[in-house]
């Protein structure tokens, strides 16, 4: 167990620390590859080491930030590394019960991980099957960053997404045109999504010089490692981009887009007529829009805890569009208490199998629909300030 200790000890840790040398002798001494890269913008130093023994070191500026073993052969090792001089368990044998005795602690889960919190570090696991049988145990790795919630260093090098952003060959600082040209082509490629993107790609440029934001952000997810790349335009200062995780990036500030009139130009004016519109909304519960075809989408707010609410995004069927054509928006408001009512989140529910957030082949059109209301999210803000700063004169 000391060496699992050992491996817990060095995160954090300089190259040249004495417990960092100990560990790089254990896993051979002298790494058969290195990777270094700078990472995001403004940038930090990531290098990889890896050692024929199965095993490898990430750092970050210098600092240990993950340890990895592979338990199967990769690349650069033949056979996986012998777990047993690590854990006291044959890696084929070592199951996720197996493992928390090993590491005294209870499982928790993120993202494709299990994992163990151990001495502020984290212990995580990757299996290729059920955790509970043998031989399903591909990796075991330390990390200073809590799966799930945070990047893991190993996905620096992710083969879609860790060469971004593009750099000048003269300066390390970042080019914008050519990283949203490579971001553009791995979305094309499908290897990118950028389904909640807070400004669409192709309009990222067009904000920025209109001056009307501070600060113009698109999100894209990777389909490899699910980081998200955030590229930001700034009105004042250089661009910056980072790698983030979702909850992470729902969390940025987000500014409200104004109307595609105040910064389009004369061709995404056009395209905007083309696509899904705004038709109605009910604050804090619904917003309706039409697409070119004439069909109607609803998205409605539902509570699904006093910590958690969401929304749940459907196509009208043809009653509901004959209730709506009949009733109007109160129509919409029984329709909306009848969704959050049924559970929406699951797929017991009429409306959850429904729930176009649910459905990854629905991407585009939650796109589209989130462009349709974004503009009038936009209004609904201004009027809210306005109405603020009136309340605040008054007072
Ligand atoms: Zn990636």
């Amino acid at each position: 167990m000391r060496r699992l200790q050992l491996l817990l000890d060095v995160l954090g840790a300089g190259e040249d620390h004495p417990t960092v040398r100990e560990l790089v002798d254990l896993l051979g001494g002298t790494p058969v590859t290195t990777d270094e890269r700078l990472v995001d913008e403004p940038a930090h130093v990531s290098r990889r080491l890896s050692f024929a023994s199965g095993g490898e070191v990430v750092l970050h500026d210098g600092a240990v930030v993950a340890v990895l073993l592979h338990v199967r052969p990769t690349p650069f090792a033949r056979t996986g590394i012998d777990l047993r001089h690590w854990i006291g368990l044959a890696g084929r044998r070592a199951t996720l019960d197996g493992l928390a005795k090993a590491v005294d602690a209870r499982p928790r889960f993120g993202g494709r991980y299990a994992y163990f919190e151990r001495d502020g570090g984290f212990v995580r696991c990757i299996f290729d099957g059920r955790w509970r049988e043998p031989g399903n145990l591909v990796e075991l790795a330390v990390t200073l960053d809590q799966p799930g919630r945070a990047c893991q260093p190993d996905d620096d090098t992710c083969s879609v997404c860790g060469d971004l952003p593009v750099r000048g060959a003269a300066s390390d600082g970042l080019v914008v045109d050519a990283t949203i040209a490579a971001l553009q082509r791995r979305r094309d490629d499908g290897l990118l999504t950028e389904t909640y993107s807070p400004a669409p790609l192709a309009d990222l440029r067009l904000l920025h010089r209109s001056g009307l934001m501070e600060r113009v952000e698109s999100q894209l997810e990777c389909s490899a490692c699910r980081r998200i790349s955030a590229l930001t335009l700034h009105r004042e200062g250089p661009a910056t981009f980072v790698h983030v995780m979702y909850d992470e990036a729902r969390r940025r500030p987000m500014e409200a887009i104004p109307p595609v009139e105040q910064w389009g130009d004369a061709s995404r004016i056009a395209a905007a007529e083309e696509a899904m519109r705004y038709l109605d909304h009910r604050p804090g519960s619904w917003f309706l829009a039409r697409d070119p075809d004439g069909d109607l989408y609803l998205e409605s707010r539902y509570v699904r805890s006093s910590m958690v609410d969401g929304s749940c995004l459907v196509r009208l069927d043809a009653a509901e569009v004959e209730g709506y054509e009949t009733g109007g928006a109160e129509y919409l408001d029984d329709l909306a208490r009848r969704i959050d009512g049924s559970r929406p989140w699951s797929q017991d529910s009429p409306f959850g199998r429904r729930n176009l957030h649910l459905d990854r082949g629905a991407a585009d059109l939650v796109a589209e629909f989130t462009t349709a209301v974004r503009d009038h999210r936009w209004v609904a803000e201004q009027r809210q300030a306005a109405h603020r700063r009136v309340r605040s004169a008054e007072d």
